[in-house]
């Protein structure tokens, strides 16, 4: 017993991704999922899968990364700017944002446009046609159509088209 105790405090410590994710359950948030139903399914969210896009030091200890932009909202943290737009539809919203590569996000795939369906507490990352828009690339459903014109991550920014 005193072994197992060891080891499980030994995992746990630096593991800040863990504590995170843990703490902002008691401020509210629920898991970040996908369209796939998968309850941890948004990688790029330290409320999604426990392996998400998180930030290994060479210390051991794990941080990142950061929360979508729903998320951010709701703990009422959301920088100021336009960075998100969001489209209320039917019993929800979508949220429209740009992620990019730099702090607690440093090693997320790339700098890019995300779309997530929020209803409730719950935010589901769409992964059609990719979990992640780059320039060129549409997401498009019966209510939405997001359409990444440009992204210039030396400037911080992306030009979308959205209709809906
Ligand atoms: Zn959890």
């Amino acid at each position: 017993m005193r072994a197992a105790t060891y080891e499980y405090d030994r995992g746990l410590a630096g593991d800040f991704s863990f504590i995170a994710h843990e703490s902002l359950h008691a401020f509210g948030l629920v898991h970040a999922h996908d369209d796939r139903g998968a309850d941890y399914g948004d990688a790029w969210d330290v409320m999604g899968y426990y392996y998400t896009y998180q930030i290994h030091r060479p210390n051991g200890w794990m941080v990142g990364p950061e929360s979508n932009a729903a998320h951010r909202s709701m703990l009422g943290v959301m920088p100021a700017g336009p960075l998100m737009v969001k489209v209320p539809v039917d019993s929800g919203y979508y949220t429209v944002e740009f992620r990019q590569r730099s702090g607690y996000d440093i090693n997320l795939p790339e700098d890019a446009v995300q779309v997530h369906w929020v209803t409730g507490r719950d935010t589901y990352l769409q992964t059609s046609p990719a979990d992640r828009l780059i320039e060129g690339d549409v997401f498009s459903d019966a209510r939405l159509s997001v359409r990444v014109d440009a992204v210039d991550p030396g400037a911080g920014t992306a030009t979308v088209t959205i209709a809906y």
